[in-house]
């Protein structure tokens, strides 16, 4: 891995590309060099900003051929490490490849360079009324390569699935400096390997991700927005079966977050309760359906129906805009609120919908019987069976030994995750900082056939080497 870069390859920077496409500023490293994270030290040895897929290829080339490793780099939003240059590794940004080009009305789709802002993309589509579903609350900094190369997931998986399903087509640049167009806009393409879905999720290391063709939906007509009070978790999934089941609308969000981060987020800034008093659990439901008073009366009915056969303790629907986002915020801010307290571990679990409320009921019993220290904080997209999952330092406890305790609390709650059919990892993909866990979700055939994959494509292991696998 490069120390420091030799005389040699930077002067073949200087001489093949602009002024400005490379840095070594000691604020530029340390910025590029991480992700959210915020537990490895940014070390890279430069960060380079492309213009263009040539001189992405250019400049892997390059790097092949004096051995230089490579971090392809996004939004920095990622909180798995992914993006992390701790080893002296050339950060090869993307923030300058933004370019959003015209929306292709007539096949729903529109090409983009990785590095437009995913917000950005909502904005561009909007007058059209369509959209690029994938939402949540980190878009306004994320990259569409980012999304596309962590597979991301967020708020809408439950109505539109992940980031997977959205891309139509890649163009992807390989460490030895090939430009592969994969698929394009072609809607069918039966030609054997899908290798444009190949990159996807793969957090980097197979090649870097240089323009895109996204596929786009028209918007929801028309949204409402819930909040209830439940008596549990279970109680929680059997309004998700009744919702599935009876609701007169779309799901588009089922958000759950338990009483211990509601606690949290009321603490920490001007929040309030919609409720007098407080429940064990509580469901953010957005939803799409008709604007009519017919339709109103049905959404009053079927409130009705849930708190009569207590499914639900209590319920608002948000009745302005104003109060749309303080109820988001209730359950968007949870992270944050935990962050004010202290030091946060955190893990993003995914389980089989009908295991959420055993895998939940074994990690309460766990904690009380081996770690009675830790204090559980549980919420996330309930409705795709993902939850986060996340421990506070108790205030008076050393950080090295907060960290023991977790990383022993992980090991018996991957586990759990194994033993119910889980995942130890839903959405925030591996990067770093779940690595030690992979082997809990795949096997050790299905990791072998992963570090073949990359030798066939990065046979010197130089494009974000370390990164899911060593
Ligand atoms: C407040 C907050 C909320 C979040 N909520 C969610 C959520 O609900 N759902 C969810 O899934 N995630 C969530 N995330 C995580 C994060 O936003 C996503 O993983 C996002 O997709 C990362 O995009 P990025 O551009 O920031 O990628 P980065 O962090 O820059 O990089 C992520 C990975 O992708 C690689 N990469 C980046 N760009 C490219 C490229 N062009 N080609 C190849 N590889 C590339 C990097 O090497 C790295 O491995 C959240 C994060 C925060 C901070």
């Amino acid at each position: 891995m490069n120390k420091s870069l030799s005389a040699a390859f930077t002067a073949e920077i200087v001489n093949r590309f602009s002024s400005d496409f490379i840095t070594f500023a000691p604020e530029e490293l340390a910025t590029y060099g991480r992700d959210w994270t915020r537990v490895y030290d940014a070390a890279p040895s430069a960060v380079v900003f492309p213009r263009s897929s040539e001189d992405v290829s250019s400049l892997l080339k390059l790097c092949s051929s004096h051995g230089i490793a490579v971090v392809p780099s996004g939004g920095r939003t990622g909180l798995s490490g992914g993006a992390v240059a701790a080893n002296g590794e050339v950060v090869l940004s993307m923030v300058r490849m933004n370019k959003i080009f015209p929306v292709d009305v007539l096949s729903s789709t529109v090409r983009v360079q990785a590095g437009a802002v995913t917000q950005a993309v909502h904005e561009f589509c909007q007058p059209l009324g369509l959209t690029w579903p994938i939402d949540f609350s980190s878009k306004g900094s994320s990259h569409v390569g980012g999304n596309i190369a962590t597979n991301a997931g967020g708020q809408r998986v439950i109505r539109y699935g992940l980031t997977r399903n959205w891309v139509n087509g890649l163009q992807v640049v390989t460490m030895n400096g090939d430009i592969l167009e994969l698929n394009g806009a072609l809607q069918k393409n039966n030609t054997g390997m899908d290798l444009c879905q190949l990159f996807i999720g793969t957090e980097g290391t197979l090649g870097v991700i240089t323009e895109a063709t996204l596929r786009l939906t028209p918007l929801p007509l028309h949204t409402e927005l819930f909040f209830f009070a439940t008596s549990s978790l279970r109680a929680a999934l059997d309004l998700l079966k009744h919702t599935k089941l009876n609701g007169p609308f779309k799901i588009l969000t089922f958000e759950y977050l338990s009483n211990d981060c509601l606690e949290s987020v009321l603490q920490f800034g001007a929040h309030k309760s919609p409720f007098n008093s407080s429940s064990d659990s509580y469901v953010l439901l957005e939803v799409e359906c008709e604007d009519s008073e017919r339709q109103k009366e049905r959404l009053d009915d079927w409130m009705r129906f849930a708190i009569e056969t207590n499914l639900i303790t209590d319920g608002v629907l948000a009745q302005s805009h104003e109060e749309r986002n303080q109820l988001w915020a209730l359950r968007e801010v949870v992270s944050e609120s935990l962050s004010a307290q202290g030091q946060v571990h955190k893990n993003d679990v995914a389980l089989p919908i009908a295991n959420l409320d055993e895998f939940a009921n074994d990690m309460q019993s766990l904690l009380s019987r081996n770690y009675p220290h830790l204090k559980l904080f549980l919420f996330g997209h309930l409705g795709d069976g993902n939850f986060h999952v996340n421990f506070l330092k108790p205030r008076d406890m050393e950080k090295a030994q907060f960290l023991e305790i977790c990383h022993a609390a992980d090991v018996e709650m991957f586990e759990a995750v194994r033993k119910y059919g889980g995942s130890v990892s839903a959405e925030h993909g591996i990067g770093l900082l779940k690595k030690a866990a992979l082997s809990y979700s795949r096997s050790p055939a299905e990791l072998r056939i992963f570090k073949q994959i990359k030798q066939a494509l990065d046979p010197q292991n130089l494009l974000n080497p370390g990164k899911i696998f060593d």
